[in-house]
């Protein structure tokens, strides 16, 4: 069984700890009242993410199901996978952390939502997408299997492409010009190291209330 392969076992500790870190936080707000929620394709894309998170990875490790698609993982490799995955667990505790009662699975607005600004969203707008990345990137370097390994990537990607512009559009509604002006100061996963780099719509004022522009998505 491929459980005695130590990086495979590592990998799934750190699994029930990424488990554990997202039950501790969906109790923490079960109670917290949302004023908009969005839809089916939301759930949709959230839906696409269990069997390569969830699914795939026990089927590897515990059955030969998925043998057929195995290959051959240098041992450093699957260390330095061991490696990103602890950077992205930190990732992921840190921004459920700073993201407080304004934190949801789904794309939602909680009752006196506040714009969060602080702690590792001072650097970049979603830590938390830049976390799950990070574990894609770490399955596909510790799980020596073609489908277990990089299965995350693509769900993630239609994720991360569909939702990310939908939820700067919805902050930008609900927060205009504060989120703007906190766009400006921040990459959306690596953070904005020049302001040579501002895209037009960041040096422009605000627009008036009734304009489209003020929920317009930052475009970078
Ligand atoms: N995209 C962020 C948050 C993911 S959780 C990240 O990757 O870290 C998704 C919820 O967070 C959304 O429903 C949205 O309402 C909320 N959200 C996203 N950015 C926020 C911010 N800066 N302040 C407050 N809430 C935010």
């Amino acid at each position: 069984m491929n459980v005695f392969q130590l990086p495979n076992a590592v990998f799934l500790v750190g699994l029930v700890v990424q488990c554990a870190i997202r039950y501790h936080f969906v109790q923490r707000t079960k109670s917290k009242k949302s004023v908009r929620q969005f839809d089916r394709l939301e759930k949709i894309l959230l839906a696409a993410m269990f069997p390569p998170v969830l699914l795939l990875p026990p089927l590897y490790v515990f059955t030969p199901l998925l043998s057929f698609a195995d290959y051959h993982l240098a041992s450093p490799i699957r260390w330095a996978g061991a490696v990103v995955m602890v950077g992205s667990l930190w990732l992921f505790w840190r921004s459920h952390v700073d993201l407080g009662k304004n934190w949801s699975v789904s794309l939602e607005l909680r009752e006196n939502h506040e714009l969060v600004s602080h702690g590792v969203y001072r650097w970049i707008r979603h830590p938390m997408y830049a976390s799950i990345w990070l574990w894609g990137l770490a399955q596909g370097m510790m799980l020596a299997n073609w489908f277990a390994g990089w299965s995350v990537i693509p769900a993630f990607a239609a994720m991360y492409f569909i939702r990310m512009p939908r939820e700067e559009r919805l902050m930008c509604e609900q927060f205009g010009e504060s989120y703007r002006e906190y766009a400006r100061r921040t990459g959306r996963l690596f953070p904005r190291l020049t302001n040579a780099a501002q895209p037009a719509w960041a040096l422009k004022p605000a627009a008036g209330p009734a304009s489209n522009e003020e929920s317009s998505p930052p475009s970078q």
